[in-house]
Formats: C-alpha cells, structure tokens, sequence
C-alpha cells in the first residue's frame, strides 16, 4: 500500500519519533503549525479518516485518546494544546491513514479555522 504512515511504521521513511508501542506511533509533523506538533497514528493501516470509525473498530481511537496526556507531557505541551482530525478533502485531510494532530507549545487562537 502506498501509504506514508505506513511507510513510517514500517521504518522506510525516517521520522523524529515521539512515542511508540506495540499499537500506536506518534512522531513530529515534517510541516509543523506549532512549536509542537505531533502526529499520532495507529500502526495498523485500519481505518482511512474518521467517516470510517465504527462502533467495531473504535476501540484503537479510544487507546490513542488514552495516550494523549502521556504524549502532551512527552512533548511539554500538557497545560495546553489542541487536538485535531483533518477528514476528507472539505476537512483538508491529505494522508489516508487516520491520525490526530495534538497541536501546542504555544497560545493557540481562539480561532479554529
Ligand atoms: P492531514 O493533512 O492528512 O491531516 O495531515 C497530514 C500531515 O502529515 C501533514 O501535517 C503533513 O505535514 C504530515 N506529513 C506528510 N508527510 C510526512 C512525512 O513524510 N513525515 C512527517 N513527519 N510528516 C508528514
Ligand atoms: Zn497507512
């Protein structure tokens, strides 16, 4: 599958890794909007955006959500950031491969588009 997630669980393209384990990888944004901003995925190329999510499925969505704190403190963004999920092209989603944006190092606008 040509996908670069994929390709970043697999270690075929390089990435500045934040957090790993046996079911979830978050790495630094190669385009960052932020002082921080990590990707978090889930290793397995399961889910494509979050029209996908299913009650059978959504139990990974939950583990990353699980994890987030422990990454915002990873990345020394825990008083504050922001968490976001780009789906589709209208939400300008360009990787196919669900992930979340946790966005922070800074004062975020109050605006979010
Ligand atoms: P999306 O637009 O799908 O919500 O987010 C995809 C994100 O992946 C973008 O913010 C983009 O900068 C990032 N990205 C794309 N290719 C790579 C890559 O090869 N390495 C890293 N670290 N980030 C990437
Ligand atoms: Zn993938």
């Amino acid at each position: 599958m040509d996908c670069i997630f994929c390709k970043i669980v697999a270690g075929e393209i390089p990435s500045a890794k934040v957090y790993e384990d046996d079911r979830i990888l978050a790495f630094k944004d190669i385009n960052p909007c932020a002082p921080v901003h990590t990707i978090i995925i889930p290793k397995e190329h399961s889910i494509t955006c979050c029209n996908d999510i299913t009650e059978d499925n959504a139990e990974i969505v939950a583990y990353i959500f699980s994890k987030i704190p422990h990454i915002a403190k990873l990345c020394g963004t825990e008083e504050g950031y922001r968490v976001v999920n780009n789906c589709g092209a209208l939400g300008a989603q360009s990787v196919f491969h669900i992930h979340f944006h946790l966005i922070g190092g800074t004062q975020l606008s109050e605006k979010l588009n």
